[in-house]
């Protein structure tokens, strides 16, 4: 089941919330580009596990609906499209940072893993406002994917 809803934290009608099992709900939201799920609570396993492996910015943005759920700025990744993700220094000075996945050449090959195909083209990464995440998004065509894949 699935379903567009209002976002906690940007306020925007653009988040995407899916019942994954019975008991857990992930909500994606395409305004703002924070995400969260029914297990990412706080004082939870999971939240302490978030914190211990995610960058000292991720704790300053971090948000806590009225749920006791706990949001945190997306990172996506599609192996052949590209990645999104945060970037910055502080909790004022960051940007959505948008890399394309490009196919690896023929005399790169020997670098990469046997079987992958495509790499991140980290050199070319465009840098989107806070507020633009879904013009991040478009840059590495997510939407051009079914919606289901989400
Ligand atoms: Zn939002």
């Amino acid at each position: 089941m699935e379903q567009m809803t209002i976002c906690p934290h940007c306020g925007g009608n653009a988040c995407y919330e899916q019942q994954v099992t019975e008991e857990v709900t992930t909500n994606f939201c395409f305004g703002c580009g924070f995400s969260t799920s029914t297990m990412m609570k706080v004082n939870s396993r999971l939240l302490t596990e978030t914190l211990d492996t995610s960058p000292s910015l991720y704790k300053d943005l971090m948000y806590t609906d009225d749920k006791d759920q706990v949001w945190f700025p997306a990172t996506v990744t599609l192996p052949e499209k590209g990645m999104v993700f945060l970037d910055g220094t502080s909790k004022e000075k960051w940007k959505w940072a948008a890399v394309k996945a490009v196919e690896i050449l023929e005399e790169e090959k020997a670098k990469f893993p046997k079987d992958q195909k495509f790499k991140m083209d980290t050199k070319n990464t465009q840098f989107f406002e806070q507020r633009d995440f879904m013009d991040a998004l478009d840059a590495i065509h997510f939407f051009d994917l079914e919606p289901d894949i989400i």
